[in-house]
């Protein structure tokens, strides 16, 4: 039976984690378009392409050959033969990805990738900022996880060593980027269920979305 979860939210919520959980427990597999967009940015990066010049920005990403991994043991990129893996998460692609992911042309690539493994899939939970508003408006569950700034900041720094109050401010200003950009922004699906994580451990937000899986 077909099976599609959508978790969106903005970094820092939780969402890789509990979406690789929620792969491994529906014995399905996991697609984080966040990476990506992280992905096509580091071969913009390694092109050297203008990251105000959204055309030369489009034609490197069309060119870029990406190597999606969705096995939520281990999900594995690589982009051009490449495994980036490290540089995706790190500073200099996390600086330049909101650039990158603005860029319409980018989003219309990417978002047919994303389809296309979504229909190749029967069970997939699929990690993002816009999948159940635009990738997969059919999903059979939508979850839009959230937590206070303070909360994401600290479980970001806890993951890459990075200063708590350096992180808060990075991510205030991707959140800011991501959700006033023209095309497709970041927005709460109006049939998402909103979760909040804020203090809350991840095996219960686990359980919880399981239960919603199942009711
Ligand atoms: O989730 P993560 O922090 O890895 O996402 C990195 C960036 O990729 C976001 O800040 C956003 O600019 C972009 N993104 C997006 N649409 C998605 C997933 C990520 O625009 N579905």
């Amino acid at each position: 039976e077909k099976c599609v979860v959508a978790v969106d939210g903005p970094s820092g919520s939780g969402k890789s984690t509990v979406s690789r959980r929620l792969a491994t427990r529906v014995d399905g597999v996991y697609l984080d378009t966040g990476a990506m967009y992280r992905a096509v940015t580091w071969a913009v990066l390694q092109a050297g392409a203008d990251l105000n010049d959204p055309d030369a920005i489009a034609k490197i990403v069309l060119e870029t050959e990406l190597s999606i991994g969705t096995d939520p043991a281990a999900p594995h990129f690589a982009a051009n033969g490449t495994n980036v893996d490290a540089p995706i998460r790190g500073v200099e692609v996390t600086q330049a990805v909101s650039a990158v992911a603005a860029v319409p042309a980018v989003r219309k690539h990417l978002v047919s990738l994303q389809q296309a493994i979504i229909a190749a899939h029967p069970r997939i939970i699929v990690e993002g900022r816009d999948i159940a508003s635009v990738v997969a408006p059919d999903a059979d569950l939508k979850v839009y996880l959230t937590a206070s700034s303070a909360a994401r900041a600290a479980r970001r720094s806890a993951e890459d060593a990075s200063d708590v109050a350096a992180t808060e401010a990075d991510l205030a200003r991707r959140d800011k980027l991501d959700s006033t950009r023209k095309t497709d922004p970041l927005k709460l699906a109006d049939d998402a269920v909103e979760v909040d994580t804020t203090g809350i451990g991840i095996d219960e937000v686990v359980a919880y979305v399981l239960n919603l899986l199942n009711s």
